[in-house]
Order: C-alpha cells, then sequence, then structure tokens
C-alpha cells in the first residue's frame, strides 16, 4: 500500500487526552487541538473539569474554523443540514442574543442567525472599525483621518 492509500484507509485515531475522533489530519498526529496537545503536556493538571472544557473548547474551535472559512469564501447563508456535515454544531456558540424576531448567535467574533433550515447573515463582528457591536448591520460613523480632507469608511 501507498502512503497515500494508507492515509485513506488509516483507522480512525482518537486524542490521546480527550479521546475525541482527530479531525481529519495526518496519521501521526495525536490531539485534536493544541488545547488538548497543552493539556496532556500539562497532565498533572488534568482533571474531569479540564476534560469537559477541552471537550466544549474544542467544539467551539471547530464552529470557528467553518465559520472563518465560510466568511473568507464570502458565504453568507448556508442550508444547516450542509453546517451539520462540515462538523458544525449548532449547540455551541459563545453568545446569544434576540434581534428583532432573529436568534443571533456568535463564535467569538463571527456572529450569526440560526433557522430551522438555514444558517444566515454570518458576518465578523467589526469590533475593531467602531461599528455598534450590538448592531452589526449599522454602518459604523466615518473615521477621519488626521491631515486629511475626506473621511475614511471603517466599512469592510
Ligand atoms: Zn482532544
Amino acid at each position: 500500500m501507498t502512503y497515500e492509500l494508507k492515509q485513506l484507509y488509516r483507522e480512525p485515531c482518537n486524542c490521546l487526552f480527550c479521546g475525541e475522533p482527530i479531525p481529519d489530519g495526518r496519521p501521526d498526529k495525536k490531539f485534536c487541538s493544541s488545547v488538548c496537545k497543552n493539556r496532556w503536556h500539562n497532565r498533572k493538571n488534568s482533571s474531569p473539569r479540564d476534560k469537559v472544557q477541552v471537550r466544549i473548547i474544542r467544539i467551539l474551535e471547530r464552529n470557528y474554523d467553518i465559520l472563518e472559512r465560510l466568511v473568507n469564501l464570502g458565504i453568507k447563508q448556508l442550508d444547516i443540514l450542509i453546517l451539520i456535515n462540515m462538523g458544525f454544531n449548532i449547540n455551541y456558540g459563545t453568545s446569544y442574543r434576540k434581534s428583532g424576531i432573529h436568534d443571533r448567535y456568535a463564535c467569538f467574533d463571527i456572529s450569526y442567525e440560526l433557522t430551522p433550515s438555514r444558517i444566515k447573515k454570518i458576518v465578523r463582528n467589526p469590533m475593531e472599525t467602531g461599528a455598534d457591536f450590538n448592531n452589526p448591520w449599522k454602518k459604523p460613523e466615518p473615521k477621519r483621518l488626521p491631515g486629511r480632507s475626506f473621511a475614511l469608511s471603517a466599512d469592510p
């Protein structure tokens, strides 16, 4: 068997620290995430509480990776089944608020709406641009640069 074939047919490996399957990585990968790798090396501090935290952080990291890929591709909405097939866990995020009739969630600085069938309005919150964090749709006030006569829009 060639190396490539071995990679295709390799047994699913589990993370040495949390025991979860390692998402598509090299066959010699031992950990599902840098968090688990660090915790493994600081094993003296590991406890059931650590494992719970690591499991949730890993889910959030995976969700964030997927959201970031969508943002970078300019994809603002997607069928929720495709999203789940990509490995997104809709039960975890870092914040939630009601926006009118919509349910608006965030995973770190990327926010999105969830409906029963779609993820919508995926945006990176323009926290650094002076925009209203509670209303990412509101256009930020234009910033005036010193010594210049025109206003620079902070819109990405
Ligand atoms: Zn792990």
